[in-house]
C-alpha cells in the first residue's frame, strides 16, 4: 500500500506519542514518515482530516487481544481459526491468544505443537495457551516445561476453575523459570456447585454470586504469596471485590495482573431491556451491578487493571436458544470491543490514549517477552503492525454481516461510534473498510 494518511492522530504508548494532525506516509508496507504534513508527487491522499471539533481518527499499534476461544479443534460450527482470525482483524487486532478449553484441550505438548501449525498462515498472529490441567479438570498438572518448549504463550485452564490452590503455586513456580504466566479464571466452582442445585455441568451453571469471584480472586492471590514467584494473571475480573482484592495484592507487591473484558466493562443488570433470547446476555463470571461496572472502569483507567480483553466465546444459535440456566455462557467480543469501550465502557473521549494502551501495551507486558510478540510500536522504516481507527464513526452491530461464524453477542442491533478502518500485520493490510480508505487493489497488494 502508498498512500499518505493525512489528518490523523498519531498514540504509540511506548514511544510517548500523542499527537493530533498529523499525516502518515505507508509505502511498501512501512511507515515511511510520520509529519504535520507530507506532500508527495504522485501519492495518493487519503484525507481524514476531522470536522471542526470532531474526534480525529486514531492511527496506533494494533491491538493485542489476551483472551479468546477460536473453537477449533472441535466446534467448527461456531467458529474457525480462519473465521475467528477475520474476526479479529476487523477488530484491529493481529494478535489473539487462543483459549486451551477446546475439544479435545490444549493439555500435551502434542496438542500445542499442533494447535499451533493449524494456526499458522493466517492473517492474524494466533498465539496458544495450554491448559494448567489435563482435561482442565483440576487434578492433575499438565507437562509445563514440555508444553511451553512446543510454544505455549502462558497456561491456563479458562473456562474452569478446579485447581487448587497448592497445585496454583507449584505450577507458579514452575512457570516462573520459563517466564510465562498463569491465568487464572477466578470462578470458585465449589460454591457455584452449593449455589445451584442443578446437576449439570459447572460452567453452564447460572447463580454465581460476587462471592464465588472474590473468594476465587482471593485464593489464588494467597496462592501466590505462597509461591514466592511467578506471574499470575486473573481474567476477566467482574466486581468491585475483586478490584479491592487486586489493589490489596499490589501494595503488598505481588506480581498479579488483571484484564477486563469490554461487556464487564459496559453491560449490567438489571438490564434496560432483555436481549431475546435472553441467553445473550449469560457470560461467566455474569455481567453484574452498576456499582461493580463503575470500579472496574475506574480500575481500568488508573491502571490497576493493565487490559482490556474480549473473551471472545462464539456459539450454535442453539446454544443460546435455549432456556436461560441450560444455555452456553460467552458472548463474541472481536468485532466490537473498541467500539463496545468507546461508546458504553467509559473508555471514549479524553480516555481514548488510555484505551489504547489497555488494548496493545498493556496485554503485552502481561504475556511477557517470552511470548514472541513484537513490542507495539510505530516505527518509522519497519514493517507496519498497526491499526486505524475512526472513534465518532457510528454502526450497527449486524446490520452489515459480522466476520464471526456466530452472533451470541446482546449488542446486535445496538448503534456504537468506533470503527476500524485499516489493520495492518507485517506490513501486509489485513482489513480495510474501502468506503474510508479507498486505494486501489494494486496498492494494497503491494506488501
Ligand atoms: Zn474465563
Amino acid at each position: 500500500m502508498n498512500a499518505i494518511l493525512r489528518g490523523v492522530r498519531v498514540i504509540d504508548p511506548l514511544g510517548r506519542l500523542d499527537a493530533a494532525g498529523q499525516d502518515v506516509w505507508v509505502d511498501g508496507g512501512k511507515i515511511l514518515a510520520i509529519y504535520h504534513h507530507i506532500e508527495a508527487a504522485g501519492v495518493p491522499v487519503v484525507d481524514l482530516t476531522p470536522a471542526d471539533g470532531a474526534d480525529a481518527c486514531v492511527l496506533c499499534p494494533s491491538f493485542i487481544d489476551l483472551h479468546a476461544h477460536l473453537r477449533q479443534p472441535g466446534d467448527d460450527e461456531a467458529e474457525t481459526l480462519e473465521s475467528g482470525s477475520r474476526a479479529a482483524a476487523a477488530g484491529g487486532y493481529t494478535h489473539v491468544v487462543a483459549m486451551a478449553n477446546t475439544m479435545p484441550p490444549i493439555d500435551t505438548p502434542e496438542r500445542v505443537a499442533e494447535a499451533r501449525l493449524a494456526a499458522s498462515n493466517l492473517p492474524v498472529s494466533i498465539l496458544q495457551v495450554a491448559a494448567l490441567t489435563l482435561g482442565l479438570e483440576g487434578v492433575a498438572l499438565v507437562d509445563i516445561r514440555r508444553c511451553i518448549e512446543a510454544g505455549a504463550v502462558a497456561l491456563g485452564d479458562d473456562g474452569r476453575n478446579g485447581v487448587s490452590p497448592r497445585q496454583l503455586a507449584i505450577a507458579l513456580a514452575e512457570t516462573a523459570h520459563l517466564s510465562r504466566a498463569v491465568f487464572v479464571h477466578p470462578e470458585d466452582e465449589e460454591m457455584i456447585a452449593q449455589a445451584n442445585a442443578t446437576q449439570g455441568p459447572v460452567t453452564r451453571s447460572p447463580i454465581r454470586p460476587v462471592a464465588t469471584e472474590t473468594r476465587a480472586v482471593n485464593l489464588a492471590i494467597r496462592a501466590l504469596s505462597h509461591a514466592r514467584t511467578g506471574n499470575l494473571h486473573l481474567q476477566h475480573l467482574s466486581c468491585e471485590g475483586s478490584v479491592a482484592s487486586l489493589r490489596r495484592a499490589r501494595h503488598q507487591g505481588l506480581a498479579v495482573s488483571a484484564e477486563v473484558t469490554p461487556h464487564h466493562l459496559s453491560m449490567w443488570v438489571p438490564v434496560a431491556e432483555e436481549p431475546d433470547p435472553q441467553a445473550l446476555r449469560k457470560v461467566n463470571p455474569p455481567l453484574r451491578a452498576e456499582r461493580d461496572r463503575v470500579a472496574l472502569v475506574q480500575a481500568l483507567r488508573e491502571g490497576l487493571i493493565e487490559a482490556v480483553a474480549t473473551d471472545h466465546a462464539p456459539h450454535r444459535a442453539a446454544e443460546k436458544a435455549l432456556a436461560y440456566g441450560d444455555a452456553a455462557p460467552g458472548m463474541i467480543g472481536l468485532e466490537t470491543a473498541l467500539a463496545t469501550c468507546i461508546t458504553i465502557g467509559g473508555m471514549g473521549g479524553e480516555w481514548l490514549a488510555t484505551l489504547v494502551e489497555r488494548m496493545t501495551v498493556g496485554p503485552y507486558r502481561i504475556l511477557g517477552p517470552g511470548s514472541g510478540i513484537p513490542e507495539p510500536r510505530l516505527r518509522i522504516g519497519e514493517a507496519a503492525t498497526c491499526t486505524l481507527f475512526d472513534p465518532a464513526a457510528e454502526w450497527t452491530v449486524g446490520a452489515s454481516p459480522l466476520q464471526s461464524r456466530s452472533r451470541n453477542t446482546p449488542l446486535l442491533g445496538a448503534t456504537l461510534r468506533g470503527t476500524v478502518l485499516l489493520t495492518m500485520s507485517g506490513g501486509h493490510v489485513i482489513h480495510r473498510d474501502p468506503a474510508r480508505v479507498p486505494v486501489t487493489s494494486e496498492q494494497v497488494g503491494s506488501a
